[in-house]
């Protein structure tokens, strides 16, 4: 067990606040973009910790979609993602366009990395960086170099009159090798705008730019990309998409002109997710002031809920008395604003002024979610803020634990026979923590003893799992130090009633449970629970050793579904070694 891993990088179970990235809702969105995108290669943005998705976990999931560029804005995070990407056997391409220096140059041209050059200068110091790696003893060095002109942002990029100079002096460094020019590309600054007056200025910025990608071909100089367009660009302008688009804030799931169409209408889905949990419950009296300064004070008798977040997680204080949080609760989802002023660390929530409290110890309050589920949107934090979504994602801290969420909800694995069902349960022991509950599903002999039997060896209990016909649960105690093994066999349990003879309530917590015949009987113990469903086997009367069996893994419960992701990255990687089992999700 690989416990402290498997609980996010903070190490402590029950970190009272989130950050959920819906990896599903990511692949949605790329699609969504995809399509958009027409004949245009796709070059993701994933800078700033991919909008603060996860580098790592966004750019794999990306790869499998079929992603082969990449772009981050500065150096370090790029090279980050090269040097992962390439333990992983995969080799992207990746743009990076903030690169300090000659130095810079030099490790991006040997970190193989594309580099953007917008003058001159930056054009000598990176033929210089190839010359020192080729004095290095690197005499194949290249620079990879995407030419940006400015064609109205007055950012990064050569003004179109200094673009003729700026050519000549790449045509020269093309003649000596000292670069390939890979790319020409630019930014548009008012694509957001297009049913305003943006959308005469992009038209003519789309021309300026085709205007500089001619001018470079009259000199000889076609690069294999040219690339203009953000999301607001691949969305609206389609006459500017050229060879590849640069989608950024729309593949997490954010409108980039929220005024002008919602995320929901152009299909995209909130990749990012902030939730806690109510920490405890305050009952105030007339007169009690909540927060500094009192800027909310109780007219009578009033619940509150107290929150382990604020504005150092990422929530602006600018949310003060009204902020738009949620609370899921027994009877469905409650508004919960916001009362008084955000804190550094905590937040204080109207919990209302009836008998009871709208919500427990222990709810989950969704702070940012999905608008469709009644949820509060990036959008709302961001005008309640006067900034934009981009900012209010894009902030949100590195203490906050992210976690993904797969891109499936079901895992669907073939083994060949017995031996190969018991090293899968092995491999998934791994992923299992106390509290879980493991259902298992299928007719007589379809192998769920046999997996029981798997989760014991790689969890390391004691004793020797059988049919447990007569015993009906079986406490297998742990030679570590990780948790007992529970096996029940629920085959002659009738209803939740008769359980609780069985009292798995009192084990559930410190244990793995995993019960054959509980389909509709136990799901009540826990939260989160692991379905394990299993083919029935041909029945040909005898029962062989090895015969093929498929077997869905369905998690139900937001944690163990996030967990049984590295479980199918390894089943992934075995697939790929051509040995162990099949794995078709
Ligand atoms: P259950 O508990 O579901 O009734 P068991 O695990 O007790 O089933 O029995 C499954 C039987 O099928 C065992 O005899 C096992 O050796 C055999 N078997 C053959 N192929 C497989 C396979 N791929 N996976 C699991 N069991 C298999
Ligand atoms: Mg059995």
């Amino acid at each position: 067990m690989k416990k402290a891993e498997n609980q996010g990088s903070k190490g402590i179970s029950g970190y009272p606040a989130l950050v959920s990235v819906d990896l599903a809702a990511l692949v949605n969105n790329y699609r969504v973009l995809r399509e958009h995108a027409g004949d245009s290669l796709l070059l993701p943005i994933v800078k700033a910790n991919a909008y603060g998705a996860g580098l790592f976990e966004v750019a794999t999931t990306l790869w499998e979609e079929g992603a082969r560029w990449f772009g981050v804005a500065r150096l370090p995070e790029a090279l980050k993602l090269a040097n992962h990407m390439a333990a992983q056997g995969k080799e992207p391409r990746i743009l990076t366009w903030l690169v300090p220096g000659r130095e810079g140059y030099e490790v991006a041209v040997e970190a193989g990395l594309d580099v953007s050059v917008s003058n001159l200068e930056e054009l000598q110091q990176a033929t210089e960086a190839v010359r020192a790696l080729r004095d290095e003893g690197e005499p194949e060095a290249t620079a990879r170099v995407h030419a940006k002109v400015d064609v109205g942002m007055s950012r990064g990029g050569s003004k179109p009159e200094d673009w003729g100079d700026l050519l000549d002096g790449l045509g020269e460094a093309v003649a000596q090798g000292l670069i390939t020019l890979v790319g020409i590309w630019s930014h548009l600054p008012q694509a957001d705008d297009p049913s305003g007056p943006g959308r005469k200025v992009t038209q003519n910025q789309i021309q300026v730019f085709a205007d500089a990608c001619g001018a470079a071909e009259q000199k000889g100089l076609v690069p294999e990309v040219r690339h203009l367009e953000a999301s607001a660009g691949i969305l609206w302008f389609p006459e500017g998409r050229f060879d590849m688009v640069r989608p950024g804030v729309a593949l997490y799931g954010l409108s980039p002109a929220p005024d002008v169409v919602s995320a929901e209408e152009i299909g995209l889905k909130p990749v990012i997710r902030v939730s806690t949990r109510i920490q405890a419950v305050k009952h105030l009296s007339e007169g009690d002031g909540v927060s500094y300064g009192a800027t909310w004070v109780a007219d009578g008798p009033h619940w509150v809920g107290l929150l382990p977040v604020g504005y150092a997680d990422g929530i602006p204080r600018a949310l003060s008395n009204g902020g738009p949080f949620v609370t899921r609760t027994s009877s469905g989802l409650v508004s919960t604003p916001i009362l008084g002023r955000v804190c550094m660390d905590q937040i204080i929530i109207n919990l209302g002024d009836g008998a009871q409290p709208l919500a427990q110890v222990g709810d989950e309050v969704v702070a940012l979610g999905d608008p469709v589920e009644g949820e509060p949107s990036a959008e709302e934090w961001a005008e309640r803020s006067s900034t934009i979504n981009y900012e209010i994602i894009a902030s949100l801290p590195e203490r906050l634990d992210r976690r993904h969420l797969p891109t499936t909800s079901e895992l669907k694995v073939s083994t060949a026979s017995a031996h190969e069902t018991r090293r899968l349960a092995s491999a998934l022991a791994e992923v299992l923590q106390p509290g879980d509950l493991v259902v298992l599903i299928g007719d007589l002999g379809a192998g769920k003893t046999t997996f029981v039997q798997g989760l014991a060896e790689g969890m390391g209990v004691e004793g020797r799992v059988t049919s447990p016909t007569y015993i009906v649960a079986r406490v297998h105690e742990p030679t570590g130090d990780g948790p007992a093994l529970v096996h029940v066999d629920a085959y002659r349990v009738e209803d939740e009633l008769d359980l609780e003879t069985i009292d798995l309530e009192a084990t559930v917590d410190q244990s793995v449970t995993a019960v054959e015949w509980g389909e509709g009987k136990v799901e009540h113990l826990s939260g989160e629970r692991l379905e394990v469903r299993f083919s029935t086997p041909p029945t040909g009367g005898q029962m062989l050793e090895d015969e093929p069996r498929e077997i869905v893994f369905t998690p139900v419960g937001e944690d163990i579904t996030s967990r049984l992701n590295p479980f199918q990255r390894q089943l992934r990687g075995e697939r790929d070694e051509n040995r162990g089992s099949e794995v078709e999700a």
